[in-house]
Protein backbone atom coordinates (compact mmCIF):
# COMPACT_ATOMS: atom_id res chain seq x y z
CA UNK A 1 0.00 0.00 0.00
CA UNK A 2 1.40 3.39 -0.89
CA UNK A 3 -0.04 6.84 -1.66
CA UNK A 4 0.32 8.34 -5.25
CA UNK A 5 -0.20 12.07 -6.84
CA UNK A 6 0.07 13.51 -9.49
CA UNK A 7 -0.65 17.00 -10.47
CA UNK A 8 -0.72 18.57 -14.49
CA UNK A 9 -0.57 22.27 -15.34
CA UNK A 10 0.20 24.30 -11.77
CA UNK A 11 2.90 26.10 -11.21
CA UNK A 12 2.93 25.48 -7.59
CA UNK A 13 2.65 21.48 -8.77
CA UNK A 14 5.72 20.58 -6.01
CA UNK A 15 4.05 22.46 -3.06
CA UNK A 16 0.70 20.64 -3.96
CA UNK A 17 2.18 17.29 -4.30
CA UNK A 18 4.43 17.89 -1.04
CA UNK A 19 0.92 18.65 0.80
CA UNK A 20 -1.24 15.80 -0.79
CA UNK A 21 2.02 13.40 0.07
CA UNK A 22 1.71 15.02 3.80
CA UNK A 23 -2.29 13.99 3.76
CA UNK A 24 -1.54 10.33 2.32
CA UNK A 25 1.41 9.88 4.61
CA UNK A 26 -0.69 7.07 6.90
CA UNK A 27 -0.82 4.75 2.96
CA UNK A 28 3.09 4.27 3.23
CA UNK A 29 6.10 5.72 5.77
CA UNK A 30 9.16 4.19 4.49
CA UNK A 31 9.84 6.94 1.85
CA UNK A 32 8.61 9.46 -0.20
CA UNK A 33 9.47 11.08 -3.72
CA UNK A 34 8.55 14.33 -6.05
CA UNK A 35 9.25 14.59 -9.26
CA UNK A 36 8.46 17.42 -11.59
CA UNK A 37 8.69 18.15 -15.31
CA UNK A 38 9.17 21.50 -16.89
CA UNK A 39 8.65 21.67 -20.65
CA UNK A 40 12.75 19.99 -21.24
CA UNK A 41 14.04 19.50 -18.04
CA UNK A 42 12.83 16.53 -14.97
CA UNK A 43 13.96 17.24 -11.49
CA UNK A 44 13.90 14.52 -8.69
CA UNK A 45 14.05 14.18 -5.16
CA UNK A 46 13.22 11.33 -3.25
CA UNK A 47 14.95 9.25 -0.28
CA UNK A 48 13.63 6.96 2.55
CA UNK A 49 11.73 8.60 5.46
CA UNK A 50 8.69 10.35 6.10
CA UNK A 51 7.71 13.22 3.87
CA UNK A 52 8.47 15.72 5.90
CA UNK A 53 12.09 14.33 6.77
CA UNK A 54 12.73 13.93 3.17
CA UNK A 55 11.71 17.41 1.69
CA UNK A 56 13.35 20.42 3.28
CA UNK A 57 11.90 23.98 1.76
CA UNK A 58 14.65 23.98 -0.69
CA UNK A 59 14.27 20.81 -1.97
CA UNK A 60 10.73 21.82 -2.79
CA UNK A 61 11.67 25.31 -4.44
CA UNK A 62 14.63 23.01 -6.20
CA UNK A 63 11.98 20.84 -8.01
CA UNK A 64 9.99 23.43 -10.79
CA UNK A 65 7.58 22.49 -13.25
CA UNK A 66 3.74 22.42 -13.38
CA UNK A 67 3.66 18.89 -13.89
CA UNK A 68 4.59 16.86 -10.61
CA UNK A 69 4.43 13.14 -9.91
CA UNK A 70 4.73 12.07 -5.86
CA UNK A 71 4.70 9.04 -3.72
CA UNK A 72 4.62 7.99 -0.46
CA UNK A 73 6.52 4.59 0.51
CA UNK A 74 5.07 1.51 2.30
CA UNK A 75 7.68 -1.40 1.01
CA UNK A 76 5.87 -5.01 0.17
CA UNK A 77 8.86 -5.86 -1.55
CA UNK A 78 12.47 -4.81 -1.49
CA UNK A 79 14.19 -3.22 1.18
CA UNK A 80 14.04 0.14 2.70
CA UNK A 81 16.48 2.00 0.80
CA UNK A 82 16.74 4.84 -1.96
CA UNK A 83 17.47 3.16 -5.18
CA UNK A 84 13.77 1.32 -4.37
CA UNK A 85 12.33 4.87 -3.39
CA UNK A 86 10.13 6.12 -5.86
CA UNK A 87 9.00 8.00 -8.41
CA UNK A 88 11.13 6.53 -11.34
CA UNK A 89 12.62 7.79 -14.36
CA UNK A 90 13.27 6.79 -17.93
CA UNK A 91 15.48 9.03 -20.10
CA UNK A 92 14.63 7.25 -23.21
CA UNK A 93 12.55 7.80 -25.06
CA UNK A 94 11.00 11.11 -24.50
CA UNK A 95 11.55 11.33 -20.85
CA UNK A 96 9.24 8.95 -19.10
CA UNK A 97 8.70 8.54 -15.31
CA UNK A 98 5.90 7.00 -12.93
CA UNK A 99 5.09 6.05 -9.68
CA UNK A 100 2.49 3.22 -8.54
CA UNK A 101 0.60 2.00 -5.62
CA UNK A 102 0.19 -1.60 -5.79
CA UNK A 103 2.36 -5.32 -6.35
CA UNK A 104 2.88 -7.31 -9.20
CA UNK A 105 2.83 -10.76 -8.53
CA UNK A 106 4.74 -11.78 -11.32
CA UNK A 107 7.61 -9.46 -11.30
CA UNK A 108 10.35 -12.15 -11.99
CA UNK A 109 9.08 -13.34 -14.90
CA UNK A 110 8.72 -9.85 -16.14
CA UNK A 111 12.13 -9.04 -15.20
CA UNK A 112 13.34 -12.15 -17.12
CA UNK A 113 11.45 -11.10 -19.88
CA UNK A 114 12.39 -7.46 -20.22
CA UNK A 115 16.27 -9.22 -19.96
CA UNK A 116 15.72 -11.86 -22.56
CA UNK A 117 13.57 -9.89 -24.71
CA UNK A 118 14.43 -6.63 -24.58
CA UNK A 119 17.82 -6.31 -23.15
CA UNK A 120 16.68 -3.82 -20.30
CA UNK A 121 17.91 -3.96 -17.27
CA UNK A 122 16.57 -2.77 -13.76
CA UNK A 123 18.91 -2.17 -11.00
CA UNK A 124 16.10 -1.57 -8.50
CA UNK A 125 13.95 -4.32 -6.34
CA UNK A 126 11.15 -2.10 -7.08
CA UNK A 127 8.01 -3.53 -9.91
CA UNK A 128 7.13 0.37 -10.50
CA UNK A 129 10.87 0.14 -12.56
CA UNK A 130 9.62 -3.05 -14.32
CA UNK A 131 6.08 -1.18 -15.31
CA UNK A 132 8.56 1.62 -16.20
CA UNK A 133 10.52 -0.31 -18.92
CA UNK A 134 7.74 -2.12 -20.36
CA UNK A 135 6.04 1.64 -21.42
CA UNK A 136 9.53 2.60 -22.33
CA UNK A 137 10.35 -0.27 -24.57
CA UNK A 138 7.14 -0.24 -26.04
CA UNK A 139 6.84 3.66 -26.97
CA UNK A 140 10.92 3.50 -28.09
CA UNK A 141 9.06 1.69 -31.22
CA UNK A 142 7.86 5.27 -32.61
CA UNK A 143 9.66 7.78 -33.63
CA UNK A 144 6.99 10.35 -32.49
CA UNK A 145 4.32 10.05 -29.34
CA UNK A 146 0.93 10.27 -29.42
CA UNK A 147 -2.00 9.09 -27.09
CA UNK A 148 -2.86 5.82 -29.41
CA UNK A 149 0.75 4.77 -28.84
CA UNK A 150 0.79 5.23 -25.30
CA UNK A 151 -2.84 3.04 -25.07
CA UNK A 152 -0.66 0.19 -27.25
CA UNK A 153 1.97 0.87 -24.23
CA UNK A 154 -0.85 0.43 -21.42
CA UNK A 155 -2.54 -2.33 -23.33
CA UNK A 156 0.49 -4.10 -23.67
CA UNK A 157 1.45 -3.37 -19.86
CA UNK A 158 -1.97 -4.87 -19.10
CA UNK A 159 -1.54 -8.08 -20.55
CA UNK A 160 1.69 -8.65 -19.04
CA UNK A 161 1.76 -7.55 -15.54
CA UNK A 162 -0.58 -9.66 -13.50
CA UNK A 163 -1.30 -7.80 -9.78
CA UNK A 164 -2.50 -4.69 -8.86
CA UNK A 165 -1.59 -1.36 -9.79
CA UNK A 166 -3.07 1.97 -9.56
CA UNK A 167 0.08 4.53 -11.57
CA UNK A 168 0.73 8.21 -12.46
CA UNK A 169 3.20 9.18 -14.84
CA UNK A 170 4.59 11.57 -16.96
CA UNK A 171 5.99 12.37 -20.39
CA UNK A 172 8.36 15.16 -20.44
CA UNK A 173 7.13 17.56 -23.24
CA UNK A 174 4.17 16.09 -23.38
CA UNK A 175 1.30 15.50 -20.63
CA UNK A 176 1.07 13.43 -17.39
CA UNK A 177 -1.28 10.10 -17.71
CA UNK A 178 -2.74 7.41 -15.37
CA UNK A 179 -3.86 4.24 -15.10
CA UNK A 180 -5.88 1.66 -12.68
CA UNK A 181 -5.28 -2.15 -13.54
CA UNK A 182 -8.32 -4.25 -14.90
CA UNK A 183 -9.54 -5.09 -11.72
CA UNK A 184 -9.29 -1.47 -10.03
CA UNK A 185 -7.53 -3.38 -7.11
CA UNK A 186 -5.98 -0.28 -5.38
CA UNK A 187 -7.94 3.20 -5.57
CA UNK A 188 -7.22 6.52 -7.85
CA UNK A 189 -9.48 9.38 -8.72
CA UNK A 190 -9.20 12.49 -10.34
CA UNK A 191 -10.14 16.22 -10.09
CA UNK A 192 -9.87 19.58 -11.82
CA UNK A 193 -9.90 23.42 -10.94
CA UNK A 194 -10.21 26.10 -12.47
CA UNK A 195 -6.56 28.56 -11.97
CA UNK A 196 -8.07 31.62 -13.78
CA UNK A 197 -6.09 31.38 -17.56
CA UNK A 198 -6.41 27.00 -17.67
CA UNK A 199 -7.82 23.88 -16.01
CA UNK A 200 -5.19 22.15 -13.90
CA UNK A 201 -6.02 18.53 -12.96
CA UNK A 202 -4.76 15.95 -10.51
CA UNK A 203 -4.72 12.32 -9.50
CA UNK A 204 -4.41 10.54 -5.82
CA UNK A 205 -4.92 7.37 -4.25
CA UNK A 206 -7.55 9.60 -1.92
CA UNK A 207 -10.35 11.66 -2.57
CA UNK A 208 -9.78 13.90 0.47
CA UNK A 209 -6.42 14.75 -0.93
CA UNK A 210 -8.30 16.52 -3.86
CA UNK A 211 -10.12 17.81 -1.80
CA UNK A 212 -7.58 19.66 0.52
CA UNK A 213 -5.93 20.75 -2.42
CA UNK A 214 -9.40 22.30 -3.74
CA UNK A 215 -9.85 19.93 -6.78
CA UNK A 216 -13.22 19.16 -7.74
CA UNK A 217 -13.14 15.50 -7.40
CA UNK A 218 -14.38 14.30 -11.18
CA UNK A 219 -14.66 10.63 -10.39
CA UNK A 220 -12.48 7.44 -9.84
CA UNK A 221 -10.77 6.00 -12.22
CA UNK A 222 -12.41 3.06 -13.79
CA UNK A 223 -10.62 -0.45 -13.76
CA UNK A 224 -8.25 -0.69 -16.54
CA UNK A 225 -9.02 2.68 -17.63
CA UNK A 226 -6.10 4.97 -18.94
CA UNK A 227 -6.12 8.75 -18.70
CA UNK A 228 -3.96 11.52 -20.75
CA UNK A 229 -3.89 15.04 -20.48
CA UNK A 230 -1.50 16.33 -22.66
CA UNK A 231 0.57 20.14 -22.30
CA UNK A 232 -2.84 21.51 -23.79
CA UNK A 233 -4.93 20.42 -21.51
CA UNK A 234 -6.48 18.30 -23.74
CA UNK A 235 -7.97 15.61 -22.44
CA UNK A 236 -7.70 11.44 -23.10
CA UNK A 237 -9.32 8.58 -22.07
CA UNK A 238 -9.49 4.82 -22.89
CA UNK A 239 -11.21 1.76 -21.32
CA UNK A 240 -8.13 -0.67 -22.21
CA UNK A 241 -9.24 -3.68 -20.43
CA UNK A 242 -11.74 -3.47 -18.17
CA UNK A 243 -12.71 -6.25 -15.83
CA UNK A 244 -15.14 -6.51 -12.71
CA UNK A 245 -14.40 -4.05 -9.85
CA UNK A 246 -12.64 -5.45 -7.11
CA UNK A 247 -11.01 -2.80 -4.96
CA UNK A 248 -9.19 -3.91 -2.10
CA UNK A 249 -11.54 -4.43 1.27
CA UNK A 250 -9.18 -3.16 3.47
CA UNK A 251 -9.59 0.53 1.55
CA UNK A 252 -12.26 0.62 3.73
CA UNK A 253 -11.70 -1.20 7.07
CA UNK A 254 -7.93 0.71 7.57
CA UNK A 255 -5.93 2.04 5.09
CA UNK A 256 -8.04 4.94 3.47
CA UNK A 257 -8.83 8.35 5.48
CA UNK A 258 -12.21 8.09 7.17
CA UNK A 259 -13.33 11.23 5.15
CA UNK A 260 -12.19 9.70 1.83
CA UNK A 261 -14.69 8.15 -1.07
CA UNK A 262 -13.18 5.37 -2.67
CA UNK A 263 -15.84 4.04 -5.98
CA UNK A 264 -18.39 6.00 -4.52
CA UNK A 265 -18.32 4.56 -1.08
CA UNK A 266 -17.72 7.03 2.15
CA UNK A 267 -14.84 5.19 4.42
CA UNK A 268 -16.79 6.84 7.06
CA UNK A 269 -20.39 5.72 6.46
CA UNK A 270 -18.80 2.25 6.04
CA UNK A 271 -16.50 2.10 9.54
CA UNK A 272 -20.41 3.04 10.84
CA UNK A 273 -21.75 -0.38 8.77
CA UNK A 274 -19.36 -2.43 10.21
CA UNK A 275 -19.94 -0.79 13.64
CA UNK A 276 -23.87 -1.97 13.04
CA UNK A 277 -22.74 -5.79 12.15
CA UNK A 278 -20.40 -5.76 15.16
CA UNK A 279 -23.06 -5.11 17.39
CA UNK A 280 -25.51 -7.65 15.67
CA UNK A 281 -22.85 -10.27 16.20
CA UNK A 282 -21.92 -9.55 19.48
CA UNK A 283 -25.39 -9.04 20.86
CA UNK A 284 -26.15 -12.58 19.51
CA UNK A 285 -22.92 -14.17 21.09
CA UNK A 286 -22.11 -12.30 24.15
CA UNK A 287 -23.78 -11.58 27.65
CA UNK A 288 -23.90 -7.99 27.56
CA UNK A 289 -25.00 -7.36 31.33
CA UNK A 290 -20.90 -8.93 31.54
CA UNK A 291 -19.52 -6.44 29.63
CA UNK A 292 -17.74 -2.63 31.31
CA UNK A 293 -16.74 -0.71 28.62
CA UNK A 294 -15.67 -0.68 24.39
CA UNK A 295 -12.38 -0.07 23.54
CA UNK A 296 -10.90 1.00 20.52
CA UNK A 297 -7.69 0.10 19.22
CA UNK A 298 -6.29 3.22 18.00
CA UNK A 299 -6.45 4.30 15.55
CA UNK A 300 -8.94 2.96 12.64
CA UNK A 301 -11.57 0.90 14.27
CA UNK A 302 -12.81 4.14 16.41
CA UNK A 303 -15.51 4.90 14.04
CA UNK A 304 -16.79 1.06 14.07
CA UNK A 305 -16.22 0.93 17.95
CA UNK A 306 -17.98 4.23 18.86
CA UNK A 307 -20.77 2.61 17.08
CA UNK A 308 -20.63 -0.46 18.58
CA UNK A 309 -20.84 1.15 22.06
CA UNK A 310 -23.94 3.17 20.96
CA UNK A 311 -26.06 0.12 19.82
CA UNK A 312 -24.98 -2.17 22.93
CA UNK A 313 -25.69 0.39 25.31
CA UNK A 314 -22.00 0.66 26.77
CA UNK A 315 -19.91 3.05 27.53
CA UNK A 316 -16.99 4.07 25.13
CA UNK A 317 -13.35 4.38 26.76
CA UNK A 318 -9.96 5.37 25.11
CA UNK A 319 -8.08 3.60 26.91
CA UNK A 320 -4.53 2.80 25.25
CA UNK A 321 -3.24 6.03 24.64
CA UNK A 322 -1.04 6.08 21.15
CA UNK A 323 2.06 8.09 21.15
CA UNK A 324 2.29 9.25 17.65
CA UNK A 325 6.02 9.78 17.18
CA UNK A 326 6.56 6.18 16.58
CA UNK A 327 6.43 4.68 13.55
CA UNK A 328 5.60 1.17 12.27
CA UNK A 329 6.39 -1.83 13.76
CA UNK A 330 7.74 -3.84 11.71
CA UNK A 331 11.16 -2.13 10.87
CA UNK A 332 11.87 -3.71 13.78
CA UNK A 333 13.27 -7.46 12.70
CA UNK A 334 13.05 -9.17 15.62
CA UNK A 335 10.06 -10.58 17.99
CA UNK A 336 11.37 -9.01 20.98
CA UNK A 337 11.64 -5.51 19.58
CA UNK A 338 8.38 -5.46 17.92
CA UNK A 339 6.96 -6.74 21.16
CA UNK A 340 8.61 -3.76 23.05
CA UNK A 341 7.52 -1.58 20.06
CA UNK A 342 3.85 -2.07 21.19
CA UNK A 343 4.18 -0.99 24.59
CA UNK A 344 6.12 2.11 23.24
CA UNK A 345 3.05 2.72 21.07
CA UNK A 346 0.43 2.53 23.49
CA UNK A 347 0.28 3.17 26.90
CA UNK A 348 -2.62 1.66 28.66
CA UNK A 349 -4.73 3.53 31.40
CA UNK A 350 -4.37 1.26 33.91
CA UNK A 351 -6.94 3.05 37.14
CA UNK A 352 -10.00 2.94 34.03
CA UNK A 353 -8.92 -0.92 33.13
CA UNK A 354 -8.61 -2.79 36.48
CA UNK A 355 -11.53 -5.22 37.19
CA UNK A 356 -12.99 -4.45 33.85
CA UNK A 357 -14.62 -6.76 31.17
CA UNK A 358 -13.53 -5.11 28.29
CA UNK A 359 -14.31 -5.61 24.21
CA UNK A 360 -11.40 -4.77 22.61
CA UNK A 361 -12.50 -3.29 18.97
CA UNK A 362 -9.89 -3.51 16.06
CA UNK A 363 -9.71 -3.47 12.71
CA UNK A 364 -8.05 -6.60 11.87
CA UNK A 365 -6.41 -9.45 13.02
CA UNK A 366 -3.03 -10.26 10.37
CA UNK A 367 -0.42 -11.73 11.95
CA UNK A 368 -1.93 -11.86 15.43
CA UNK A 369 1.65 -10.37 16.59
CA UNK A 370 0.24 -6.79 17.86
CA UNK A 371 -3.23 -7.85 18.96
CA UNK A 372 -1.49 -10.39 21.42
CA UNK A 373 0.81 -7.82 22.72
CA UNK A 374 -2.15 -5.25 22.95
CA UNK A 375 -4.08 -8.38 25.15
CA UNK A 376 -1.36 -8.77 27.11
CA UNK A 377 -0.64 -4.85 27.64
CA UNK A 378 -4.50 -4.81 28.81
CA UNK A 379 -4.57 -8.28 31.01
CA UNK A 380 -0.69 -6.83 32.55
CA UNK A 381 -3.17 -3.21 33.60
CA UNK A 382 -5.85 -5.26 35.45
CA UNK A 383 -8.37 -6.43 32.55
CA UNK A 384 -10.51 -8.75 33.78
CA UNK A 385 -12.08 -10.08 30.65
CA UNK A 386 -10.92 -9.64 27.02
CA UNK A 387 -13.01 -9.96 24.21
CA UNK A 388 -11.64 -9.25 21.48
CA UNK A 389 -13.77 -7.50 18.03
CA UNK A 390 -12.33 -7.61 14.57
CA UNK A 391 -14.27 -5.82 11.95
CA UNK A 392 -12.68 -7.71 9.56
CA UNK A 393 -13.37 -11.58 8.65
CA UNK A 394 -10.31 -14.08 9.45
CA UNK A 395 -7.71 -13.83 7.46
CA UNK A 396 -6.60 -16.97 6.53
CA UNK A 397 -4.41 -16.29 2.76
CA UNK A 398 -1.31 -14.14 1.41
CA UNK A 399 -2.29 -11.34 0.12
CA UNK A 400 0.38 -10.40 -3.33
CA UNK A 401 -1.37 -7.42 -4.32
CA UNK A 402 0.62 -4.91 -2.26
CA UNK A 403 -0.21 -5.57 1.27
CA UNK A 404 2.54 -6.85 3.76
CA UNK A 405 1.31 -10.56 4.38
CA UNK A 406 3.30 -12.67 1.16
CA UNK A 407 2.68 -16.03 3.08
CA UNK A 408 0.00 -18.23 4.97
CA UNK A 409 2.20 -19.42 7.47
CA UNK A 410 2.37 -16.31 9.38
CA UNK A 411 -1.38 -15.38 9.61
CA UNK A 412 -2.53 -16.81 13.27
CA UNK A 413 -5.89 -17.63 12.06
CA UNK A 414 -4.35 -20.25 9.43
CA UNK A 415 -5.25 -23.42 9.90
CA UNK A 416 -6.38 -22.67 13.29
CA UNK A 417 -9.87 -23.25 14.75
CA UNK A 418 -11.58 -20.83 16.95
CA UNK A 419 -10.05 -22.21 20.26
CA UNK A 420 -6.77 -22.23 18.75
CA UNK A 421 -7.35 -18.39 17.70
CA UNK A 422 -8.10 -17.38 21.04
CA UNK A 423 -5.30 -19.30 22.55
CA UNK A 424 -3.14 -17.89 20.42
CA UNK A 425 -4.18 -14.42 21.13
CA UNK A 426 -4.63 -14.70 25.13
CA UNK A 427 -8.72 -13.58 24.72
CA UNK A 428 -11.14 -14.52 26.49
CA UNK A 429 -13.41 -14.58 23.28
CA UNK A 430 -12.36 -13.42 19.71
CA UNK A 431 -15.32 -12.34 16.96
CA UNK A 432 -15.17 -11.72 13.68
CA UNK A 433 -17.60 -10.31 10.88
CA UNK A 434 -17.82 -13.31 8.40
CA UNK A 435 -18.09 -12.70 4.80
CA UNK A 436 -21.59 -11.75 4.24
CA UNK A 437 -21.58 -9.20 6.81
CA UNK A 438 -18.64 -7.54 5.68
CA UNK A 439 -20.07 -7.18 1.81
CA UNK A 440 -23.51 -6.04 3.90
CA UNK A 441 -21.99 -3.02 5.68
CA UNK A 442 -19.69 -2.08 2.49
CA UNK A 443 -22.81 -2.73 0.39
CA UNK A 444 -20.85 -4.34 -2.28
CA UNK A 445 -19.85 -7.17 -3.72
CA UNK A 446 -17.38 -5.64 -6.06
CA UNK A 447 -14.23 -6.44 -3.41
CA UNK A 448 -11.12 -8.47 -3.16
CA UNK A 449 -11.50 -10.55 -0.39
CA UNK A 450 -8.96 -13.25 -1.89
CA UNK A 451 -7.06 -13.35 1.40
CA UNK A 452 -10.83 -14.31 3.50
CA UNK A 453 -11.71 -17.02 0.74
CA UNK A 454 -8.82 -17.69 -0.88
CA UNK A 455 -10.98 -17.80 -3.86
CA UNK A 456 -9.45 -19.44 -7.31
CA UNK A 457 -6.52 -20.48 -4.75
CA UNK A 458 -8.01 -22.72 -1.78
CA UNK A 459 -11.57 -22.83 -1.08
CA UNK A 460 -12.82 -20.54 2.13
CA UNK A 461 -12.76 -23.86 4.62
CA UNK A 462 -14.77 -23.46 7.54
CA UNK A 463 -14.15 -26.73 9.23
CA UNK A 464 -10.61 -25.63 10.01
CA UNK A 465 -11.82 -22.60 11.22
CA UNK A 466 -14.67 -24.02 13.53
CA UNK A 467 -14.49 -26.77 16.32
CA UNK A 468 -18.05 -28.39 15.21
CA UNK A 469 -18.45 -29.51 18.75
CA UNK A 470 -19.18 -25.85 20.49
CA UNK A 471 -22.31 -24.87 18.88
CA UNK A 472 -21.39 -20.65 19.69
CA UNK A 473 -17.92 -21.23 17.74
CA UNK A 474 -20.02 -21.90 14.73
CA UNK A 475 -21.93 -18.63 14.86
CA UNK A 476 -18.90 -16.69 15.78
CA UNK A 477 -16.66 -17.29 13.30
S1 LIG B 1 -5.93 -10.17 -0.94
FE1 LIG B 1 -6.84 -9.05 0.79
S2 LIG B 1 -5.35 -7.50 1.36
FE2 LIG B 1 -4.81 -8.24 -0.69
S3 LIG B 1 -5.80 -6.86 -2.10
FE3 LIG B 1 -7.20 -8.55 -1.79
S4 LIG B 1 -8.50 -7.90 -0.08
FE4 LIG B 1 -6.73 -6.53 -0.11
Amino acid sequence: MCGVIGIHGSPESAQEAYQGLLLMQHRGQDAAGILTQTNNQINLHKDVGLVDKVFSRDNLIALKGETSIGHTRYSTIGKIEAKDCLPFFSNYPFGISLAHNGNLKNIDELKLKLHKKYQRFTYSNNDAEVMLNIISHYLSQKEHFNFELLSGAISELMEMCDGAYAVVGGILSHGLFAFRDPHGIRPLVYGKKFNGTNWVYAFASESNTLEYLDYQYIKDVRPGELIYIDNQMNFYSKNIQEKQLKTCMFEWIYFANPESVIDKKMVYQNRIHLGDYLAKKIKDLIDLDEVDVVVPVPETSRISAIRLSELIQKPYRELLIKNRYIQRSFILNDQKSRENAVRLKLSPVKKEIEGKNIILVDDSIVRGTTSKNIIKLMRNAGAKKIIFASTCPPILFPCHYGIDFPTTKELVAHGKNYQEIKDALGADEVIYLNIPMLIDALETENICKKCLDGKEEIEFNTSNLINKQDPKNEINL
